[in-house]
């Protein structure tokens, strides 16, 4: 199973990624999880990354592909693999689909307003959890590792307005290009629970 998944930030990419990868067994992989840990590794990438995620804007294409194609070309990855985060434009799709054939563009439909508060609510772990202030009940804490939470650099109200433009702009028309090319399912999220929608999530991979 070779899956994309699509969606504006805070959709939930990540909440449901991680938990597509660990029934269906294949590999996630995250491009904003890739360019952050080479931000806190130091290396060139982060250093180069750092500027452009700081702006809510899109890392250079020719960067972006470089490291998914290397990454695709890993032996973990022959069970199948979820992308999550990439392609994001449509120049992406289109290097993408030149080394790679993908089975589905799951696309999560999220409800604008509720982009906002979800994003600057959020705090992470490093061990990949996430979670929304308003269910943490203080807690400061990792519910599954135990380890500090924290919130992203870039999950501030200007960076989020910013990547939500970027968005709008560069990845939804990816909507329609995998419309065209007969790969997109999309899941309403609405104000359903990360649970409700992972079950629908669910009933198209099971399809
Ligand atoms: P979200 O979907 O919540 O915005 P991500 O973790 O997927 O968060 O991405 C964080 C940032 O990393 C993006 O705003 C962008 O700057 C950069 N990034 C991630 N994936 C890509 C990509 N495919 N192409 C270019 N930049 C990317
Ligand atoms: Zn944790």
């Amino acid at each position: 199973m070779k899956i994309i998944l699509l969606g504006a930030p805070g959709a939930g990419k990540g909440t449901q990624a991680t938990r597509i990868a660990s029934k269906y067994g294949i590999v996630h992989i995250s491009t904003g999880d890739i360019f952050r840990a080479n931000i806190k590794g130091g290396t060139e990438i982060g250093k180069l990354a750092k500027s452009y995620i700081d702006a809510g804007k899109l890392v250079p294409d020719s960067v972006t592909c470089d490291i998914v194609k290397d990454r695709l070309g890993w032996d973990d990855v022959k069970k199948g693999y979820l992308l999550d985060g990439f392609p994001r434009s449509l120049y992406q799709a289109e290097e993408l689909s030149k080394f790679a054939d993908i089975d589905l563009c799951l696309n999560l439909e999220v409800d604008p307003s509720l982009i906002m508060e979800r994003i600057c609510g959020r705090r992470v772990c490093s061990c990949g959890e996430s979670y929304h202030v308003s269910t943490l009940n203080g807690s400061t804490v990792c519910a599954k590792c135990g380890k500090e939470l924290y919130a992203r650099a870039d999950d501030n109200p200007e960076t989020v307005k910013a990547r939500l433009d970027t968005y709008d702009e560069n990845t939804a028309p990816l909507i329609d290009y995998y419309k065209a090319r007969g790969k997109l399912v999309t899941v309403v999220c609405g104000t359903k629970t990360p649970d409700e929608v992972f079950e629908a999530v669910c009933e198209v991979l099971d399809k």
